[in-house]
């Protein structure tokens, strides 16, 4: 049991795990998260907080697992998430983070407009003005991110915001756009308006394990992700966990459970490799992609 364990999680990147410390209880801390990784034989997580910068933890998750565990492949990275504790669309915090090594930027999350809205709460950080056209702000952000080659992920902000930021971010020259759950509830991207976002801008789509929903119960994701992906294809997509919250499985045994229940409904492996190893490395800079 524990080396098939092993073997589902060999490699295995994850772009979205919450630890403490937070504001929230969390299944683990970095350092317990980290442990878990080099355990599973992970080569890579990015740790997400929506109140405070990840990058700088990330950096001593680092050091303490060469000290710990001595030579091994993993690696824990960082971003940031543009919520009001940033400044909401702050370039100087984009740009500290970014040359501190943040892998990520995210728009905003829980102080999205569309999630204030959504949660029949006014106000919130948007993405557009009055009639709709890109804040001025964003334009400075996408080409810092541009300049770092790092990626741009679109937190929670509305459907209409999601065509609108990803438009300006490819026209500003941004390579790496990551949809971010477009499953979840607050975000809740149809798959025909992914469609039309692939074909017209390539962009990659992050479908998460589990997501909570308003009364405060989590569901799994797998088999409506599973179903886009029948729709759209591998090719642009990446699987997270989106884990942290004590109701669900910690981390190791949830990515196995996602990619397990991938595999036991006709996912092949090498689509998994691509899904959780080749895509995740692309966008953390670590390889090229394969050539087609
Ligand atoms: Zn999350």
């Amino acid at each position: 049991m524990d080396t098939e364990r092993k073997n589902i999680l060999e490699g295995v990147m994850d772009l979205h795990v919450h630890t403490a410390p937070d504001v929230i209880r969390r299944t683990y801390n970095d350092l317990e998260l980290t442990d878990a990784a080099v355990r599973a034989g992970a080569r890579a997580i990015v740790i997400k907080g929506h109140h405070c910068g990840t990058v700088a933890r990330a950096a001593l998750c680092n050091a303490y697992n060469r000290a710990v565990h001595g030579d091994n492949s993993f690696y824990m990275y960082g971003g940031l998430v543009l919520n009001r504790e940033a400044g909401g669309l702050n370039e100087q915090a984009v740009q500290t983070a970014l040359r501190m090594g943040a892998k990520i930027i995210w728009l905003p999350t829980v102080d999205a407009e569309n999630e204030y809205r959504k949660r029949g709460k006014t106000g919130g950080i948007r993405m557009t003005d009055s009639r709709g056209n890109l804040l001025p702000e964003l334009l400075g952000i996408f080409s810092l991110i541009k300049s770092y080659d790092a990626v741009l992920a679109t937190g929670h902000i509305s459907p209409e915001e999601i065509h609108c930021v990803v438009d300006g971010a490819r026209n500003a020259g941004v390579r790496k756009i990551v949809i971010t759950h477009p499953e979840y509830w607050v975000v809740d991207l149809s798959v025909s308006r992914q469609k039309a976002l692939l074909e017209d801008y390539g962009v990659i789509f992050e479908r998460c394990y589990r997501q909570p929903l308003q009364n405060g119960q989590w569901v799994s994701n797998a088999a409506r992700n599973l179903d886009a992906i029948r729709q759209l294809g591998t090719a642009h997509t990446i699987l997270s966990t989106d884990c942290g919250d004590p109701a669900n499985p910690p981390w190791e045994e949830a990515m196995r459970q996602y990619l397990q229940f991938m595999l036991d409904h006709g996912m092949r492996s090498s689509e998994i490799q691509a899904m959780t190893r080749t895509l995740p490395a692309w966008l953390l800079g670590l390889e090229d992609l394969p050539k087609q």
